[in-house]
């Protein structure tokens, strides 16, 4: 499809670092699309190998496919199949995340020590591509606080979270501005920032009436806002991320430089290697759709240096006490090793036990969304599990657990009746290629299907 790229970015785009015209209006007009997905390390390793379903796309297909450079656990696909008819898309063991942008990896890996219990804020979250992939990348010991500002596209964040299957995780909907009364808290805070979109344009043709320079400034203002406002809650020593999809110099390098000048963070620099195709302009990243196979894309690191070493007091932890019958259920069906449990309306949580303290200090000055992995609900000495458990890693291994065919996964997965043989009597899992889907309850004449409405399957196959 022919692309009519805007005459001001174009013109705006001369003398920028990298910027080769002819061959950037060309990439826009070839129609290649690159697909690229991301693997999830705490489930791939589980999946089986072999495979006989045609229409079952397994991951151990993916890690045959070509990498992508800068990170461990990216792929590029040959083509585009119906993710939304792979069980195991569903799975959460794997996101389907554009290229560049998992360079996220480089900029973590380069610039803070992944073994150490880190706090790490995402603030721009949704719909969760950098938080599934800093998750797979931080300790279980670091938390992740995952914050959307517009609430319905919190709870998108929170199910792509809930899919990941981890525990460390806070999901936040606070403004950038609420962020101030954690002053010195973060060792990382990550701004994938909201911005004028160009990058996509190649994706997403559709977007390019939606651009003009107007926007582009008030992209520039908004940004500066969210950065003046979240930067206090990173320590000192600590590093911020900056990112964003635009190719306007004015999202992107004079960004950076507003950063050094006025915020008084220093800039970082990444090491890169010369095949990859990556433009480094001082010590900032782009992407260049005609150089990377990828989409556009800017990164940049700063650390923040301003002597105040002041740390967030953490309030000493006064949890609830859980009756014998509910830690036995409770052991029955979470594997409990370094976990804490915490109720709220009657919901329970699983949360890393050395966590606790920060969880609580959190919940008292953002809003919370979600936080750890919900467990379920404890009614009439039995639990009734949330759809989060089955997807974690921490269900317990002796929960009963039914493998589904290929058929039978896309029947559980549009929420329709199942017909199954076997199946102890009560709450079992349903795993595909020995990846939980969710929850079944077998009664004595039927089975109930307990996945999510929200996220069943609505289309069929080839539709
Ligand atoms: N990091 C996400 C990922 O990798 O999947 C993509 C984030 S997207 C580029 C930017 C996000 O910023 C959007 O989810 C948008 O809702 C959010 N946003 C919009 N206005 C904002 C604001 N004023 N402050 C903070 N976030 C904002």
């Amino acid at each position: 499809m022919p692309v009519n790229l805007p005459t001001e970015l174009l013109r705006s785009l001369q003398g920028v670092n990298g910027f080769d015209e002819e061959a950037f209006v060309k990439v826009h007009q070839s129609g290649e699309q690159v697909t690229s997905i991301r693997v999830n390390p705490f489930k791939v390793s589980n999946a089986k190998s072999e495979t006989s379903d045609i229409n079952s796309f397994r991951v151990s297909r993916f890690t045959s496919h070509e990498k992508i450079p800068w990170t461990e656990y990216g792929y590029y696909l040959p083509s585009r199949p119906s993710f939304t008819f792979d069980p195991l898309f569903h799975a959460g063991c794997y996101y389907v995340q554009e290229a560049s942008s998992m360079f996220l990896e480089q900029a973590l890996k380069q610039t803070v020590d992944l073994k150490q219990p880190l706090k790490v804020l995402d603030l721009c979250a949704a719909p969760g591509g950098k938080s599934t992939h800093i998750l797979s990348l931080i300790s279980k010991e670091s938390l992740l606080v995952s914050n959307e500002v517009i609430r319905s596209r919190a709870n998108i964040l929170v199910d792509n979270i809930v899919k990941w299957g981890r525990s460390n995780i806070l999901v936040t909907n606070n403004d950038p501005r609420d962020f101030k009364r954690l002053q010195n808290y973060f060792d990382v805070i990550v701004v994938d920032a909201p911005c004028s979109g160009s990058g996509l344009f190649r994706r997403d043709p559709e977007a390019i009436d939606e651009w003009s320079e107007q926007n582009v400034a008030l992209c520039c203002q908004r940004q500066q806002r969210i950065l003046a406002d979240v930067v206090p809650a990173l320590k000192n020593g600590g590093v911020l991320i900056y990112s964003t999809c635009s190719y306007s110099r004015q999202e992107d390098e004079d960004i950076a430089g507003w950063l050094i000048s006025d915020l008084k963070v220093k800039s970082q620099k990444l090491k890169v290697k010369s095949d990859w195709g990556v433009n480094e302009t001082g010590e900032s990243y782009r992407f260049w759709p005609d150089k990377v196979k990828g989409e556009g894309f800017f990164i940049a690191c700063f650390r923040k240096k301003d002597g105040n070493d002041e740390e967030t007091y953490l309030p000493k932890v006064k949890q609830e006490k859980f009756s014998n019958l509910e830690m036995e259920i409770l052991i029955k069906n979470v594997n409990t090793d370094g976990i804490s449990f915490l109720r709220n309306r009657e919901i329970l949580h699983a949360v890393p036990e050395k966590l606790i303290a920060d969880i609580i200090l959190l919940s008292s000055r953002l809003r919370i969304v979600d936080y750890g992995t919900k467990i379920g609900e404890i009614i009439k000495e039995k639990l009734i599990p949330d759809h989060a458990l089955a997807l974690s890693a921490i269900v317990s291994d002796r929960t009963p657990r039914i493998e589904l065919d290929y058929e039978q996964a896309i029947q559980y997965l549009k929420k329709k009746e199942l017909n199954l043989q076997a199946g102890k009597k009560g709450w079992n899992l349903v795993a595909y290629d020995g990846q939980p889907l969710g929850w079944i309850n077998i009664l004595s004449n039927r089975i109930n299907n307990y996945y999510p409405k929200e996220l069943r399957i609505l289309k069929d196959f080839n539709t």
